[in-house]
């Protein structure tokens, strides 16, 4: 194989945007087209790095989820479903205001399960170094029921094909600000595969999941991390916790494949959680994730999108810093040698207009500006405490 030839890929259609509830939800896919914008106007994505997804096939889907389930998302994805299918939508998780029915909904998001499929492929065929699919990352949705937004576990369907293909060891990395408890429910009682989530405390948030004592059961004990931390956490003490149990996890479960998840609704511009990190955590996450991947994965990395609420000053900047670490742009050293980098103004241009917020117009936060939190030495130490016992039994 030709060496020079292998560069991370991007997978991506404009298609995905129609993986929508309705109007007025705030699972707002329009994110994508931002981001995408913003990496072209930043002269960060090509063409060439971009792949198409496709549909999941039904043997892929029943990896994760049970037949009953599969047939009435099919069901209820027709324009106008049959009543008896309506009346069954509750005992599937698909009634709700957060996860409601919607028509084409069983195609839609079979092709964004297919994406993070085609990711893990790529990587784990040796095709490509790394992969990242912002269009998944739908981690909440469980075997017999939608939940949080998700319809189909993509994260769990790569995490299996990677597992079930290629035999492959995988270390997922949750770090959304919600518990990513779709995916540990899938691999809660699987040695080969250990998940860990960073998250705001199931205290106040949904899933109300993710407490240090959900480790894994049987052979599988110590394969499931979680740091919950507190409401108010700020970079410092999120990206201590992060860095010190994931560094140490990979050094002892030696995985054959990391597959990561980014919502970066953990910012604290955004309106459904209550952590307070900064555009900081959504450089430095994925610096580390690409480190530890190289030291111990020959480099095979799978990334996919994930919650963000703040679709207008979060989630472009979070995930095209993201594409710049996979990919190493030359605008990464330009930012280290100048913080306060602007974004490319075609781009701010282009969107300011719509936005109901003034756009913030650098890649990083001016957190110097910002009001310090109160009770912050509590909260560290409180982090630290709930750090610590994450790390009593890895395997
Ligand atoms: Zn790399
Ligand atoms: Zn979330």
């Amino acid at each position: 194989m030709n060496k020079k030839a292998l560069s991370p890929v991007f997978i991506y259609d404009d298609e995905e945007i129609h993986y929508k509830f309705n109007e007025s939800h705030p699972f707002n896919q329009d994110r994508l087209v931002m981001t995408v914008d913003l990496l072209r106007k930043a002269g960060a994505l090509s063409d060439s790095a971009i792949r198409t997804p496709r549909p999941a096939t039904d043997s892929e889907l029943l990896r994760v989820h049970t037949a009953a389930y599969i047939e009435a998302v099919k069901a209820l994805s027709c324009s106008v479903p049959e009543d008896r299918w309506v009346k069954e939508a509750s005992r599937f998780g698909l009634d709700t205001d957060d996860t409601p029915f919607f028509p084409g909904m069983h195609d839609i998001t079979a092709k964004i399960v297919g994406g993070s499929i085609t990711a893990a492929e790529l990587v784990m065929s040796g095709e490509a170094p790394h992969a990242l699919h912002l269009g998944g990352g739908l981690h909440h949705a469980l075997q017999s029921k939608g939940a949080g937004f998700c319809v189909y576990n993509d994260a769990s369907a790569a995490i299996a094909h990677a597992k079930e293909t290629y035999g492959a060891k995988v270390l997922y990395v949750d770090t959304d600000v919600h518990h990513g408890d779709g995916v540990q429910w899938s691999f809660y009682a699987d040695p080969q595969v250990c998940t860990l989530s960073i998250h705001e405390t199931g205290k106040y948030l949904f899933p109300g999941t993710g407490a240090v004592n959900e480790r894994g059961e049987g052979d599988a004990f110590g394969t499931s991390i979680n740091i919950p931390v507190e409401p108010y956490t700020e970079d410092e003490s999120w990206l201590e916790c992060f860095g010190e149990v994931l560094t140490e996890t990979i050094a002892r479960f030696r995985p054959d494949v990391i597959i990561s998840q980014h919502g970066c609704d953990a910012h604290a511009f955004d309106p459904l959680a209550h952590v307070h990190c900064s555009m900081r955590v959504y450089k430095a996450m994925p610096e580390l994730i690409h480190n530890l991947a190289h030291q111990w994965c020959e480099g095979r990395w799978v990334a996919l999108g994930g919650g963000g609420y703040d679709i207008w000053r979060v989630v472009p900047r979070a995930w095209s810093l993201l594409w710049l670490v996979m990919s190493e742009q030359t605008v990464l050293s330009q930012l280290a040698a100048q913080p306060q980098l602007a974004l490319p103004r075609a781009w701010l241009n282009a969107w300011q207009s719509k936005s109901p917020v003034q756009l913030v117009d650098t890649w990083l936060d001016p957190v110097d500006a910002w009001a310090p939190i109160p009770r912050r030495e509590i909260i560290t130490e409180k982090n630290r405490q709930t750090k610590d016992l994450s790390m009593m039994y890895l395997k």
